[in-house]
């Protein structure tokens, strides 16, 4: 069975910037599907902001493994309810992948709990991306550094908690920027990615499609199905029985421990 993802697009500046849309004429949502597509292993249908509930019903999030996202000029205009029921798919064990200027996404700020923000200046200058986990199935195939020719350059602080960093920016104006990093939320896991500023051919270089589709198939749910993993705390009987002979812990006997 293929991996089923749902490639979430805001869609604002493909129809306002000319230059964006000679980029990606059919909306950078459709480019990147199709690129994910190009893997036999991957389906990919698309979402964009102006759609009912932003393409993203409950039907269709029942039916995503992983959800990849780029938003930009309109993080406000996404309704919280969408985000609400995005985030508790994450922690059920979807997968989330957040695309460039999404580091501000109303999604990724709920995931992480922190600020989110970062440096920046765009001035189309050369981007290098280093591997600096070689062994993460994330970089698998990819050279241990390469170019991104032009990019709007992220650099540091960026506001977010510890995570696993498997690639690392450097900028031709001297910045370097956590680019690529990996977390755990619930049962679901996140990989954040830099790249992608939409006036630029980001999305059409085969290294950064590489990245795209092997971040869907680290990210795609493995494990045990968390079904409610928000309904704590909870109540369970013992398994085995339990002696104590702490009284403040009452009698030896069967039975939660909790009062
Ligand atoms: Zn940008």
């Amino acid at each position: 069975m293929k991996i089923r993802v749902t490639v979430w697009g805001e869609n604002v500046h493909e129809h306002k910037n000319e230059r964006v849309k000679s980029v990606y004429p059919r909306g950078m949502h459709a480019h990147i599907a199709e690129a994910l597509t190009k893997d036999g292993d991957i389906t990919a249908r698309t979402a964009t902001l102006d759609q009912p509930e932003h393409g993203l019903t409950d039907a269709v999030l029942a039916e995503t493994d992983v959800l990849t996202w780029w938003g930009h000029a309109a993080h406000g205009k996404v309704e919280d309810a969408i985000v609400d029921k995005v985030q508790a798919r994450v922690l059920q064990g979807m997968g989330l992948i957040v695309l460039h200027s999404g580091h501000f996404s109303k999604i990724f700020k709920r995931m992480l709990g922190t600020s989110c923000a970062l440096t920046w200046r765009e001035q189309g200058e050369k981007e290098r991306l280093w591997v600096c986990n070689p062994g993460h199935p994330i970089a698998k195939g990819i050279p241990p550094s390469f170019v991104i020719p032009h990019e709007e350059m992220y650099g540091e602080p960026f506001g977010i908690p510890d995570g696993e960093v498997v690639f690392l920016s450097w900028f031709e104006g001297g910045e370097a920027f956590r680019s690529g990093v990996c977390f755990n939320r619930g049962a679901g896991k996140i990989f954040y990615f830099r790249p992608g500023h939409e006036t630029y051919p980001t999305y059409h270089q085969a290294e950064v499609q590489k990245v795209l589709v092997n971040a869907v198939k680290w990210a795609m749910p493995m494990g045990q199905k968390w079904e409610n993993p928000s309904a704590a705390p909870k109540v369970v009987p013992s398994l085995e029985t339990i002696r104590t002979e702490d009284p403040a812990h009452g009698q030896s006997a069967g039975g939660t421990g909790l009062k």
